[in-house]
């Protein structure tokens, strides 16, 4: 299952490590507020569910699957296949992302959930490659890591749907990266 990873960039331990400082910290933040935490799916969900898991307070679930990814480049396309299953007005969301590239989706994303007038809204993502971004508008109050331009898969991203399962987030080797 391996043959395709160049390299692991970022291991259990460290997404462990990590994910429980975030979590930590958004608890923090957001006591008393019984926050919304949107999932996009599909790649979040590893993230999403390490990250829910470590929150010492009270919130509540929500699902949304709005983005189109062929291969390894981004259309900044954006379908909403799944649609909230709340009412987010007046509520506090935290839109849960696993990685941001040109920021082209989420940018997309975070106008369509602003229209459900959210009492407020904040972006916490695993991973966040700001080489690439194509727009200033995105900006995660919570980054997990900062990562250099290349493809990763593991730990919920997939490779053409395959490898989410991965414990670990890896680089994808260069023959495979169009
Ligand atoms: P963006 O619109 O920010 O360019 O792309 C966002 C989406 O593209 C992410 O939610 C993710 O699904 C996908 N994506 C971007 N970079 C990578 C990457 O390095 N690996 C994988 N597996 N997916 C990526």
């Amino acid at each position: 299952m391996q043959e395709v990873i160049k390299k692991v960039l970022i291991n259990e331990e460290q997404l462990d490590k990590r994910i429980k400082e975030v979590a930590k910290e958004i608890s923090n933040d957001y006591k008393d507020k019984t926050p919304v935490m949107l999932c996009l799916l599909k790649g979040s969900v590893s993230y999403f569910t390490r990250l829910c898991e470590n929150m010492d307070i009270k919130l509540v679930y929500d699902f949304m699957k709005a983005s189109s990814y062929h291969g390894t480049e981004s259309t900044g396309e954006v379908k909403v296949t799944v649609s909230p299953s709340m009412d987010l007005k007046d509520k506090h969301v935290i839109v849960v992302e696993d990685i941001i590239d040109t920021g082209l989706t989420l940018s997309n994303v975070m106008k369509i959930l602003q229209s459900y007038e959210p009492a407020s809204i904040e972006i916490t993502t695993l991973l966040d490659k700001p080489a690439r971004r194509l727009t200033d508008g995105i900006n995660p109050k919570y980054v997990g890591f900062v990562i250099p331009d290349e493809f990763v898969l593991g730990f919920g991203l997939d490779w053409d749907e395959e490898y989410r399962n991965l414990p670990y987030v890896g680089v994808l080797k260069d023959e495979y990266y169009k």
